[in-house]
């Protein structure tokens, strides 16, 4: 018997959901504070009741997972609340390919990746003192967008930065990544590519939501210009977009070289779902600022289905519900080995 575990937060309902369709038994780390939120939903079977989600490295946990012959299913919470060496720690399988997440939780690495993959990257500013155009400025890791700023100028990173500190956002000796701003529509890329097939499947494509950022364009420029606030990046929610039937090749192909460049560089490669990120400009032309090598959150918006798989499933299919039906097949087949690590 398998179980399918994750932790109470990002896309936890709709794995869990698509576990139980499956038939398969669920389990959810869950926050004491969230456990009344989490117990609504019928659907999870077992609740293992924690203070922090570190616990999962403990023992005690761990004991409760093997007992289950659980498959972890990792998410942004997991990389967000733990440093790669922890989760790499962690002894119960997880989904896709742990090692992995170290490339996304790297901005060195990630850039490696994402340059093996011939992804149209945003230029990197080495130095603040280089900031000739508009920049954004980011944290390390997946912040979710949290304490992210623009600078125009070495004068104005200064200014922010320090105003961010001050408010105890961004912490002083932190170091910070800069990069050339890319202007457009953002599209958020989800893919799922399944190693029992050896296939790349797309599943959709969403948009974030980030506050206040987005909030300033209902803000005239003079009362922005009076409101000395710096902006954040915060991710409040999706929601879906559907691409221009003419921009999926170009998509295809970016999924495939991410896969093919993840193959070499980190074995086993990039297996389960991953999103590219990035900003399709007046052209139609894509640059990328981001990878995550995980699902992703804006999966949440096609707990039905979304667009494309309803294309590829005469069924609704959820991404949480498409990783279970990988973790059936894999169990079916003798080949968990192949799509866990
Ligand atoms: P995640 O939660 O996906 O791991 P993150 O903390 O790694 O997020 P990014 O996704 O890189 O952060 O950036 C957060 C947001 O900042 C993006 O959703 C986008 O709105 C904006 N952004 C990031 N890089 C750029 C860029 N180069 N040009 C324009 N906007 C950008």
């Amino acid at each position: 018997m398998t179980a399918i575990a994750t932790l109470g937060s990002h896309c936890a309902l709709q794995v869990l959901k698509g576990a139980k369709d499956e038939g398969i038994k669920t389990i959810l780390v869950c926050e004491k504070k969230r456990e009344k939120l989490y117990k609504r939903f019928p659907f999870i079977d077992e609740l293992i009741l924690v203070d922090s989600f570190v616990e999962v490295l403990d023992q005690k946990c761990q004991q409760t997972l093997e007992q289950n012959d659980s498959v972890l299913i990792p998410h942004g919470t997991l990389i967000a609340q733990m440093s790669s060496e922890q989760i790499e720690s962690i002894k119960t399988p997880i989904f896709g390919n742990k090692w992995i997440l170290r490339w996304e939780a790297d901005r060195e690495k990630k850039e490696q990746l994402m340059r093996e993959a011939n992804l149209p990257m945003p230029r990197p500013v080495l130095n603040p003192n280089e900031i000739s155009n508009l920049v954004i400025v980011k944290r390390q890791g997946a912040a979710g967008g949290k304490g992210y700023f623009m600078a125009t100028s070495e004068e104005d990173y200064n200014t922010k930065r320090n105003e961010l500190i001050l408010q105890g956002i961004i912490s002083k000796d932190e170091s910070l990544y800069i990069q050339e701003y890319a202007a457009g529509v953002l599209a958020y890329l989800q893919f799922f590519y399944s190693p029992l097939k050896e296939e790349l499947e797309f599943f959709g494509a969403d948009q974030r939501h980030e506050s206040d950022i987005e909030g300033l364009a209902r803000i005239p420029s003079e009362q922005q210009l009076k409101n000395k606030k710096v902006p954040s990046f915060n991710v409040i929610g999706n929601s879906p977009l559907v691409l221009r039937e003419s921009l999926l090749d170009e998509v295809y192909t970016m999924g495939d070289n991410f896969v093919e460049a993840a193959k070499k560089r980190v074995a086993p490669g990039m297996n389960g779902p991953f999103c590219i990120e990035g900003v399709y400009d007046e052209n139609a032309k894509f640059t990328s600022f981001e990878f995550s090598a995980r699902i992703v959150a804006g999966t949440n918006i096609y707990m039905d289905g979304s667009p494309y798989y309803s294309l590829l499933y005469n069924e609704p299919m959820s991404m949480g519900k498409r990783i279970a039906r990988e973790i059936k097949n894999a169990k079916e087949a003798n080949q968990l080995d192949k799509i866990t690590t």
